[in-house]
């Protein structure tokens, strides 16, 4: 069977999986299509619910914090700080190339910090990402599809640049 694809669940289908190059992607469903929609168009956005005037994220079917069911997506800055993060040194995720960072960043435009985006810090040294880093994102295309990203913003110190 010349054609099985790799089996993701194994360290070797794993190590398959990026001899070939084959990188994960998105899988969106209803609730997360706009997500990936705006990145397309290189602009972020995330769910904004009108009966409570606040921001979440990841995207939900209601509003995890007042239960209605009036969300709509707003565009936003794409700043914000890094409220978590943790280096993969492990391959955890298949087809990426460990080591890298996985964080979550709260937006600045969020007043709760359990708006989180997860994604990947690029653009500095490993070491150089720190909690509360100040990031932006940016659009990194990967066969055709656009991922949103973070990298360090302007007034981040990077220590290996000193
Ligand atoms: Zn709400």
């Amino acid at each position: 069977m010349t054609n099985e694809k790799p089996n993701v669940q194994t360290r070797e289908g794993q190590e398959q999986m990026k001899a070939l190059g084959i990188k994960p992607l998105p899988d969106p469903d209803a609730t997360t299509q706009p997500y990936w929609d705006a990145a397309m168009n290189e602009e972020l956005k995330i769910q904004f619910c009108s009966a409570c005037n606040q921001y979440q994220h990841p995207p939900m079917p209601t509003c995890e914090r007042c239960e209605a069911s009036k969300i709509e997506w707003r565009s936003i800055s794409g700043k914000g700080i890094i409220y978590s993060f943790i280096i993969d040194r492990r391959l955890m995720t298949t087809g990426f190339d460990e080591p890298y960072v996985v964080a979550q960043i709260n937006p600045i435009e969020a007043e709760h910090d359990d708006v989180r985006i997860t994604t990947n810090i690029k653009g500095c040294e490993l070491t150089d990402v720190y909690m509360d880093m100040p990031v932006e994102v940016f659009f990194e295309e990967v066969n055709g599809v656009k991922l949103p990203q973070f990298k360090p913003a302007p007034d981040a110190i990077i220590k290996s640049q000193q």
